[in-house]
């Protein structure tokens, strides 16, 4: 089964409702970074939930990151207007217990910090907002910011199941947002439904798809649009060359010095490229012909 995203109509409610399932862009992540299970957790629930964001954008793409100064470090996850998502953790291969049978993501990601998220719609400005972190369990810090930073009171639940051989069991989450037309008892009604949801992997795991789940909340529904999502890095021989030209002409006299040829990372797909002399020697002289245009 794909992954996918949704955007719901509850009819006889007055909410903006997004449901996201992602095993498999999870399990991609997890397997090219070689992340821990704690890791994999987090970084699912972040792009789980860059992926909610992206659900109604139109062109460019959304940046996530979360810094709660906990073992794992940064995460950063981005996705974009055609359901392309990626992301990294810092510190992939932190190990945490599990604590009562779950992985203790808060406590992997921290709560001394903040969650930014950054909207690039391929504009001249870039639009940056960020809030506090409540508990680094992610779902709750998003829904923070985006009732604080936005201005949106939002619902949302994230959730990551591993495998015991640490592959992703399943993925997903949805993302509830009140409308100002909203009236007090659907509110009322949202705030004790919830309270009595389970998480949303004991639902998934079962076998249950996440409009099954807007279903038991919401009663009747409508998938208004669906978009199939997947890992997929944005990276490419030609933007590792510009980043190299970025970089400036020391650095890239300096590697020419080196001698050999130049091995490039991709920090988020971990796809390797290497860069030979002769192509540092032309991106010299690149760079020498823009900086005299
Ligand atoms: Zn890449």
């Amino acid at each position: 089964m794909r992954d996918y995203l949704i955007r719901v109509l509850p009819k006889k409610f007055n909410f903006r409702v997004f449901g996201v399932f992602l095993p498999e862009t999870v399990e991609e992540a997890r397997r090219r970074q070689n992340l821990s299970p704690i890791a994999t957790a987090a970084l699912g629930r972040a792009l789980a939930g860059v992926a909610l964001l992206s659900a109604d954008l139109k062109f460019g793409k959304i940046l996530l990151q979360i810094n709660g100064g906990g073992p794992l470090g940064e995460i950063l996850a981005e996705a974009d207007y055609q359901g392309n998502l990626r992301g990294l953790v810092k510190n992939p291969q932190v190990h945490l217990p599990p604590e009562n049978k779950k992985l203790p993501v808060g406590k992997a990601v921290g709560n001394q910090g903040y969650l930014n998220v950054i909207r690039d719609y391929g504009l001249k400005e870039i639009y940056q907002s960020s809030s506090n972190l409540l508990s680094g369990e992610i779902a709750e810090d998003l829904a923070y910011y985006l009732t604080t930073s936005e201005q949106i009171p939002s619902a949302c639940a994230l959730g990551v199941l591993v495998n015991t051989d640490g592959s992703v069991l399943t993925a997903g989450g949805f993302l509830i947002q009140k409308l100002p037309e909203a009236k007090e008892e659907e509110i009322t009604y949202l705030e004790k439904i919830l309270t009595e949801l389970k998480p949303i992997t004991e639902y998934l795991s079962t076998g249950l798809k996440i409009e099954e789940v807007l279903e038991k909340i919401f009663k009747d529904i409508e998938i208004l649009e669906r978009r199939d999502v997947r890992f997929k890095c944005t990276c490419s021989l030609e933007r590792v060359e510009e980043a190299l030209i970025a970089l400036g002409g020391e650095e890239l006299e300096e590697m020419l010095k080196e001698g050999k040829p130049v091995e490039v990372t991709c920090e988020f797909c971990k796809e390797r490229y290497l860069i030979s002399i002769e192509k540092i020697k032309e991106l010299i002289e690149e760079r020498e012909r823009r900086k005299n245009v």
